[in-house]
Formats: C-alpha cells, sequence, structure tokens
C-alpha cells in the first residue's frame, strides 16, 4: 500500500505551494496518476488534488484565439462550440482519443502531462530509465511495437501518448504555467523533450510547476485540416501513428501555410519546420506530398517490432496531407480510413 497524504487547496498559489515540496504530485483528473499509483510505478508522498481551482473555463483571448482552462476535462473542449468550429483540428483529435468516459473525466492539463504506454515503464519488474533512473532499458531489445522511430537515445525509445497535444503542436498552441519562480508562457514545441540522457523528465516542468491554461492562437487552420490517427484498434487504443495536418490555401490555390505533426513516432509529438517550408508556394500535388513525408522521417530508426511504423507514417503523412488540401479531413465518427 502506498501512504500518502492528500490536500484539495482552493487557490492556485497554494496549490503551488503544496506541490513544492519532493514526491508530490498534482491530481486532476486521475485517469493516468491513479493507475500509475495502483502500479507501484508512481509513489507519492503528498498528492495536491487540483480539482477545485478556478481552472475549469474556456475563454476568448484578445486578438483573437481561445484560452482552454487546464481543468476543463477533454470532451468539454472537443465539444465546445467556438473549439468545434473554429478548431475542429484539436477536436478530431481528442476524440480520436480514449474513450468517451476517460474524456469525460481527463482534463487538459492532465493530457499534456500523461506519462508514456511503454509497457516497461508500467510493469516494476523489469528494467526503465524512466521510472529509475540509470537502471536501463527493457524496451531496447524487448517488443517494440507502441515505441518510437525517432528523437530516441540509448536510454529511451518510448513515445508520448497524446493524441491532442498532436494537433496542439500543429496549432502552435502555448501553455501557461505557474510554479515557484512565477509565471510563464512556453511554445508547445519547447514543452514536451526528448529522451536524451534524463529519460525521466517527460516535459520542462520543474518542482511545484502547474499547468495553468493552453493558449490557441488566433489562426485556427478551421477549413483545411485532418487528424488521421493509425491504430491497432479502431477505438481505445493509442496511436501507432498519427498525423496532424493544418493548411491554408492561397486564392490561386498553392499551400500559403501548412503545419505537420507526427504521434505516435516520437517522445513529443515530432514537427520539423523545414520540410514545412519546403512546401509552401507549391501547388498541392502527391509528388510535393510524398517528398515532405520522406524528409519527415529522415532518420528513422526501427527497433524490430516498430519497423513497419516507418512506412506507415510516410503514407500516412502524404495521406494526411492530401485530406487538408482536399479539405476533406478524416472522421471520427468512422474511424476507417477512407
Ligand atoms: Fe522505460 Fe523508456 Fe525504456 Fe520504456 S523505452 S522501458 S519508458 S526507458
Amino acid at each position: 500500500m502506498i501512504r500518502f497524504d492528500y490536500a484539495r487547496p482552493s487557490d492556485v498559489a497554494d496549490a503551488v505551494r503544496r506541490g513544492s515540496g519532493a514526491a508530490t504530485r498534482f491530481l486532476a483528473g486521475g485517469t493516468n496518476l491513479v493507475d500509475l499509483m495502483k502500479e507501484n510505478v508512481e509513489r507519492p508522498e503528498h498528492v495536491v488534488d487540483i480539482g477545485r481551482l478556478p481552472l475549469a473555463r474556456i475563454e476568448e483571448l484578445d486578438g483573437g484565439g481561445l484560452r482552454l482552462g487546464a481543468l476543463v476535462t477533454n470532451n468539454q473542449t472537443a465539444h465546445d462550440p467556438r473549439v468545434a468550429a473554429r478548431y475542429p483540428l484539436l477536436a478530431s483529435a481528442i476524440l480520436a482519443g480514449a474513450s468517451p468516459q476517460l474524456r469525460n473525466a481527463a482534463t487538459n492539463g492532465g493530457n499534456l502531462n500523461q506519462r508514456t504506454r511503454c509497457y516497461y515503464f508500467y510493469d516494476t519488474a523489469t528494467a526503465c530509465n524512466k521510472r529509475e533512473p540509470g537502471a536501463g532499458c527493457g524496451a531496447i531489445g524487448g517488443v517494440t511495437r507502441i515505441h518510437a522511430i525517432l528523437g530516441t537515445s540509448e536510454h529511451c525509445i518510448a513515445t508520448h501518448p497524446s493524441d491532442m497535444c498532436v494537433a496542439l503542436a500543429a496549432l502552435e498552441a502555448q501553455v501557461r504555467i505557474t510554479g515557484p519562480g512565477g509565471d510563464r508562457v512556453v511554445p508547445f514545441a519547447d514543452y514536451h523533450r526528448l529522451p536524451g540522457d534524463e529519460p525521466w523528465r517527460d516535459n520542462t516542468l520543474g518542482r511545484g510547476d502547474l499547468v495553468t491554461a493552453i493558449d490557441l492562437p488566433a489562426e485556427d487552420f478551421s477549413t483545411r485540416y485532418t487528424y488521421l490517427k493509425l491504430r491497432d484498434r479502431l477505438s481505445y487504443a493509442f496511436a501507432l501513428v498519427s498525423v496532424a495536418v493544418a493548411m491554408r490555401l492561397s486564392a490561386g490555390g498553392t499551400i500559403e501555410a501548412v503545419r505537420v505533426a507526427l504521434g505516435g513516432v516520437a517522445h513529443k509529438p515530432w514537427r520539423l519546420p523545414e520540410v514545412e517550408a519546403t512546401l509552401r508556394g507549391q501547388v498541392p500535388s502527391s509528388q510535393a506530398f510524398r517528398a515532405a513525408a520522406e524528409h519527415l522521417i529522415t532518420g528513422a530508426v526501427g527497433r524490430g517490432g516498430n519497423d513497419f511504423k516507418i512506412e506507415l507514417a510516410r503514407r500516412a503523412i502524404s495521406r494526411a496531407l492530401r485530406q487538408a488540401a482536399d479539405g476533406t479531413p478524416q472522421t471520427q465518427s468512422d474511424k476507417r480510413v477512407a
């Protein structure tokens, strides 16, 4: 049994103060942390329940854009009329994830901070550098079907499991954080980390840092977008490969702006702005999309069980770019890929 004390502060400053101690975890929807505690992976001595903090609103931002409170649930976010109409890429990605029951409990802040679903991370009888620094990595040389092909290190080949975050990366959201050092705003691309030499650090949060909101910029890409998710089951399964595309075409039909983010392939949503730059000014074409896909997966390395992801990603990127260019986004109600 894990013994921990429990606090439920009602203001952010108190939560940060309580969250700044060692062996402390913030609890929101609990859809990941509680599982990890049951599995003995997380063993906090102090749990700070942030469920009563005033962070459960979606607000308009000056100059356009929306602020998503950290405690708004995933379902409330996806079904908010403003999100659904103006940021359908984000709504689509959220609805591709988990199950309705989980999305009713899971929060936006928690979605960002959920841990990998690497089998070995959850199995305390195996080695895992993310769970226990310096222990080794059971996945390397083990079963790797769900593991990363890009941005890995010799210490960890885990993926980030979120769908929502892939869309947030493509939309260039910003993460608002408050902590012992004050408030700061982090561009989404800089929020999550690659494993490197410190695979136990998933993101840039420090002790006591609390995500308070996610800001969506005014440019919403509500016309040409898609979230294409490929997985082992049609629902309630994490992505093997997913692709979020946001695109804007000129009046003449050339690509004016495009963002491509990949999920299921790395320790963080994978974007290469230099590849996106090569598409700008081009007429949408299968040839251009295939070239971009090839470029995006440059350096991908399989570990046997996940070799298939390289070709899957190549095809998924091309298909997603085509869906976005044509204005025919992947539906999440019929998840079969046309
Ligand atoms: Fe742990 Fe990362 Fe290796 Fe999985 S891939 S066992 S999370 S170190």
